[in-house]
């Protein structure tokens, strides 16, 4: 039986990937030592490191005026990094809120003391369309607007970033290199690895320079600048994770890069969305136009059936397709990794689901 992993994260790996660690996994490029073991100053993870930058930039055709960071501490990190570094001169962000990762950012600034103003939100529609700015944002009143690129709960996505007079910071957790955006729309970009990349434990920071400076009185592990200097090794990187995910990168490149992985998203997803729009069962919440490519969020007609449906979806071979905690129902994250016989073998379950309960 085929196993399909529609996990939203730590999420599907290519299989080549996974492979490859297995036949490095105890000596990389004959030196004896495993990625487990070798030292973050060796020159081999040198190379590592600076394969892996490069093909960022190249993949997302990154402008030279911009840092790629590997940084540890996930989106949560980021949460707090991004105020501590980028809100100087105002203390104050704005935010479109646009589900549950927008708010525990707003959450996290707040903690740290910062203002937070939310300048739209879609709460009261239970978050099934995007917010949009409707206004010019006032200058001089915030330093960055927070924008949740993909909602990975809600399952909706900004295909086109909000035009701001202010620089954006962008949440890109859970479609990071699955769909083409402009890095010039951005102030900064940031990622755990763990959904559309690799393994968890690196998260990718990807900032102006001009917007990068020394902060006083913040952690060192958060400061951007600092991080710099030091090549994303101010302290011990996450060695393996990095390895793995540049191991990812080099095999996006091979499949044709961020564009062919949007047209592919862009495949799996319509098939997908096609099969929920025409069925009598099963409905997606999210508004058409801001529906995700990589996390879709569906339910039946109630909980029960719900429960059902994951239990016998994962007897088939079909894991992970619970809906977050936090607004129950389904969920099938269709990554980058996810090849096209997965949507197939998840619509084929569908149907059949579909006939044996019909009310
Ligand atoms: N932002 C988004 C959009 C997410 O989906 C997640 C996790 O699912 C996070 C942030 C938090 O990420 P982490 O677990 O890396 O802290």
């Amino acid at each position: 039986m085929s196993v399909y992993n529609f996990s939203a994260g730590p999420a599907v790996m290519p299989k080549p990937v996974i492979e490859q660690i297995q036949r490095e996994l105890p000596s990389l490029n004959n030196s004896g030592m495993s990625i487990l073991e070798i030292s973050h100053r060796s020159q081999q993870f040198e190379q590592i490191m600076a394969d892996a930058v490069a093909n960022i930039k190249d993949l997302m055709a990154i402008p030279d005026d911009y840092h790629v960071l590997f940084l540890q501490g996930g989106g949560t990190g980021q949460f707090a990094a991004a105020p501590l570094n980028l809100a100087t001169k105002h203390r104050s962000i704005a935010l479109l809120d646009s589900g549950h990762w927008a708010a525990k950012a707003g959450a996290e600034a707040k903690k740290l003391r910062f203002h937070v103003t939310t300048l739209a939100t879609t709460e009261s529609g239970k978050y099934r369309e995007l917010p949009r700015l409707n206004q010019t944002i006032p200058a001089n009143s915030f330093d960055y607007l927070h924008v949740t690129i993909n909602n990975t709960i809600e399952g909706t996505a900004y295909h086109e970033v909000p035009e701001s007079n202010i620089p954006i910071v962008g949440d890109m957790s859970s479609n990071f290199l699955g769909e083409r955006y402009d890095v010039k729309d951005f102030g900064m970009i940031f990622a755990g690895a763990q959904k559309n990349l690799g393994p968890a434990g690196v998260t990718i920071v990807i900032i102006k320079d001009e917007l990068m400076h020394h902060v006083d009185g913040i952690p060192s592990i958060f400061d951007y600048q600092l991080n710099a200097d030091k090549n994303s090794m101010l302290n011990t990187p996450p060695v393996f994770a990095i390895y793995a995910s540049g191991l990812v990168l080099k095999w996006l490149k091979e499949q044709g890069g961020v564009d062919e992985m949007e047209k592919r998203n862009r495949a799996k997803s319509s098939k997908f969305y096609d099969y929920l729009d025409q069925s009598h069962l099963f409905n997606c919440p999210a508004f058409k136009d801001d529906r995700s490519l990589t996390n879709i969020v569906f339910s039946t007609t109630h909980d029960k059936l719900d429960q059902a449906f994951v239990e016998e979806a994962t007897n088939a071979g079909l894991l992970n397709l619970k809906g977050h905690r936090s607004v129950g129902g389904l969920r099938a994250s269709l990554y980058n990794a996810m090849p096209m016989a997965g949507v197939d073998a998840l619509i084929d379950f569908l149907y059949q689901f579909e006939k044996d309960h019909k009310e």
